[in-house]
């Protein structure tokens, strides 16, 4: 075990007798109630506070996990992780309240990430709808089941920009684009929250946000988890810290800090990132708290002893130490030392309490295990949430190819469902859905969904054809909770019974791809092609001769170079949370019409990556094939497979002229860009029209192409809409090489289309 055990971990047996109180009347003011507050505290109780500890109900780390009952009684924690479950939150909320000395409120935070009981998309499918109302709609969805289950602290949104497949972490994410991924940020807090931009006290069915991982995570050298990040300044300022920095300006009420390094130390003791920048040049105004353990892994990377690395991390900004036991451990030593200040530690406990006090705690502590057992039920997995997560899933899932129309099917004759994620309990819904952990089968698969949908209407018939991977010992790493059950049986046997349930089946569809632990945290993978079994199955269903739908579970760009080539028609559907299986049989019947358009670029082989659109130009651009001495590869032409911002739908739209309001824009005005489409398919439709820009001569190396303005649109059959994006000085700035967000004068181009490939030009001159 590798952090100090202050004490015991005992189980917490409370008399039932103990009762929570009514909520207090407090007549001071913030300030005045936590001064008041802190002059009685000691010193340890003041380093209490800085104290996270694990309850352990969820594996999200490797630590010691439990609550302690002698250490809440002692002040020495400020709040738990990874527990639920009200009647449980309340009962060591009760002990805390009545049985420490100065009865502070605990804070309850869990990894509520795309959904608590009702199950939304994994992130990196809700981004893919670019419905930034539904976003929003669907943080609040969570933050009211949350709250209503006594947690008013949750670790989303996740913004790190990705742009290396190989990262498994990718799936939490919003994708490669920072434009992108500030407005899925700013959608989400504001969905968790409400609207704190100028501060205030949340209400009782609003959550604590945490924005993370701060910073640079999804840049993990090599794709490798927990790997060090190295990138200059301008790289950051432009391409990577937008979407936190957009979290911050929407008012999030803390912020976590990332494993890994910047400029060679470790986030959580960067000075630089956590008080100059977070704090100095941004304002930000709520807490930091660390990653799971983050304080005692820097002794791994070189920072010293636990002491040092907790002084360190203190001195940096850090104020809530999750699961190291670095603070209570350390503090009061290093204290004694010289090596923290007391102004620090109180700087730090008052951060603390003072988001306590935002989140009503004082007041009441039990304000989030309030409501009665039967209204609880009104608001946990309702129809109407369950609705909205349908919706949302099928609106996220990207129809990569439909020749000739072969979808959406029509519910008749034989239909074979095959492959080893059609009936895959615990692999529909996403890799962090806390409760549907703990109920693994409440909701389901794609067969059993399929059934459901089709009734008497055609016939359905199912073989599993192969598992997720012929190695079992691969398959177990990719299954490490223990998730779906490996068939016994032989490939060749798997394969052979496969054959013979789509022999006289009029269509097949194959639901293949990745576990949903194949990404998500620790999961990064070297090669992103589909695995080897699931290629010979696919390759024999083709060889039937018989129509194929591939519907392909993701929680990362792949490699689908084979299957794009050779299919007929594909439909990525992402991991698409509890409602994933009925929002697919909406899809694949016609009920819905697909509209989710990509957020990462698609590779064609996993050398390219890390692989993402806006990438830099070069003084040798690249060329389509190869060209000796240009910017390319020898061996493929370095397209995207699915390019960003690339999806197809049921019906059709076709782009008019782009037109530019002038050619010219002045400082301080603005120009328009319009575009009219018109769906010219014979079905209802929504389709998201991007604007990029291209900076063609600037003080520094500015990316190729850049998304920056993007509208989701309804067209019913015929119908036209135009769509208008305002240009003006601001959204031209970029940081230059002093990091001053400049615009500099000179030529742009601006690109409209369905996707980043598919675009029509125009140039103006910023004046
Ligand atoms: C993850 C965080 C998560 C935390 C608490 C860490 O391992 O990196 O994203 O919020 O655990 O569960």
């Amino acid at each position: 075990m590798k952090y100090p055990l202050l004490t015991l971990v005992v189980a917490l047996l409370l008399p039932t007798t103990l009762s929570a109180k009514k909520p207090k009347k407090i007549t001071q003011n913030k300030d005045e109630f936590i001064n008041e507050l802190m002059s009685r505290m000691t010193l340890e109780e003041k380093i209490g506070q800085l104290n996270l500890l694990d309850a352990g109900q969820l594996n999200t780390g490797v630590g010691q996990k439990g609550v302690e009952d002698q250490s809440i009684l002692n002040g020495e924690v400020g709040g738990f992780l990874s527990l639920m479950g009200v009647d449980r939150i309340r009962e060591v909320q009760q002990y805390a309240v009545e049985k420490s000395r100065l009865g502070i409120p605990l804070l309850f935070g869990l990894d509520v990430i795309h959904g608590y009981h009702t199950i939304f998309p994994i992130p990196l499918a809700m981004s893919c709808t670019w419905d930034m109302e539904k976003v929003e709609l669907a943080a609040r969805t969570a933050a009211i089941e949350a709250t209503a289950d006594g947690i008013p602290w949750v670790y989303s949104p996740m913004v790190d920009i990705c742009r290396d497949a190989r990262w498994g972490r990718i799936a939490e994410s919003a994708g490669e684009d920072p434009f992108l991924g500030s407005e899925m940020a700013k959608a989400m807090v504001l969905g968790y929250q409400g609207d704190k931009r100028h501060g205030g006290q949340y209400a009782p069915d609003e959550v604590m946000a945490c924005v993370k991982h701060f910073a640079l995570y999804g840049a993990s050298e090599s794709g490798l988890d927990y790997n060090v990040t190295d990138m200059s300044r301008v790289r950051m300022y432009n391409d990577y810290l937008a979407p936190y920095r957009a979290a911050v300006d929407a008012g999030v009420g803390s912020v976590m800090s990332s494993f890994n390094t910047i400029d060679y130390e470790p986030a959580t003791a960067s000075r630089w990132l956590l008080t100059s920048l977070l704090r100095e040049q941004w304002n930000f105004k709520g807490f930091v708290v660390t990653d799971y353990g983050s304080i005692g892994e820097m002794r791994a990377w070189g920072c010293g002893d636990l002491q040092t690395c907790s002084a360190r991390a203190l001195s940096a900004g850090t104020d809530f130490d999750m699961c190291s036991r670095g603070f209570v451990g350390t503090l009061k030593k290093s204290l004694e030392e010289g090596l923290v200040t007391e102004k620090q530690i109180d700087i730090a406990c008052r951060r603390m309490l003072e988001a306590k006090w935002d989140l009503g705690l004082f007041e009441d502590p039990y304000r989030y295990c309030n409501l009665p057992d039967k209204k609880q039920k009104d608001v946990l997995y309702t129809d109407a949430s369950r609705a909205l997560a349908r919706q949302i899933a099928a609106e996220s899932f990207v129809l990569l190819k439909n020749d000739n129309q072969l979808l959406p099917l029509e519910k008749k004759g034989k239909i074979a469902l095959v492959g080893p994620m059609a009936h895959a309990p615990k692999n529909m819904r996403g890799n962090w859905a806390p409760t549907a952990n703990t109920n693994p089968n409440e909701f389901s698969t794609l067969l059993e969904s399929m059934r459901r949908a089709i009734g008497q209407q055609a016939e359905v018939v199912y073989a599993k054809g192969c598992n997720i991977h012929e190695d079992a010992q691969i398959e177990a790493n990719w299954e490490v909770f223990g998730t779906d059950i490996r068939d016994p049986r032989p490939e060749t046997e798997l394969l052979n019974e496969a054959l013979q349930t789509v022999s006289d089946a009029d269509v097949i569809i194959a639901a293949i791809g990745e576990s949903q632990e194949m990404t998500g945290e620790s999961a990064s993978r070297s090669d992103l092609s589909l695995p080897e079994t699931q290629q010979r199955l696919l390759k024999a269903l083709k060889a039937t001769g018989k129509p194929i739908v591939v519907v392909y579970f993701t929680g990362r760009p792949v490699v689908m170079k084979w299957e794009k080539e050779n299919i007929p028609a594909i439909l990525n559907v992402w991991f698409g949370g509890s409602e994933g299986g009925d929002a697919i049989c909406d899809v694949l019947f016609g009920d819905a019409s697909p509209s989710g358009k990509l957020t990462t670029s698609f590779p064609q082989t996993t050398g390219q990556e890390p692989f993402y659109y806006n990438h830099m130009v070069t003084g040798r651009p690249t060329s389509k094939w190869f060209s000796k001495y240009a910017t390319n590869y020898t061996d493929i032409d370095g397209s995207a497979v699915f390019p960003f911002g690339y999806g197809l739908t049921y019906t059709t739209f076709q782009y008019g002229s782009l037109s530019l309001s002038s050619d010219k824009l002045r400082s301080g005005g603005k120009i328009e860009a319009q575009v009219t489409v018109t769906n010219t398919g014979r079905r209802a439709g929504d389709e998201i029209v991007q604007m990029y820009i291209h900076d063609t001569a600037a003080s520094i190396a500015r990316p190729i192409k850049e998304l920056k303005g993007f509208r989701r649109i309804h067209l019913e059959p015929g119908e036209q809409k135009t769509v208008t994006f305002e240009v003006d000085e601001e959204l031209l700035k970029f940081y230059n090489a002093d990091l001053r967000h400049v615009a500099e004068p000179g030529e742009f181009t601006l690109m409209v289309g369905p996707n980043s490939e598919d675009l029509q030009s125009k140039t103006f001159v910023l004046e």
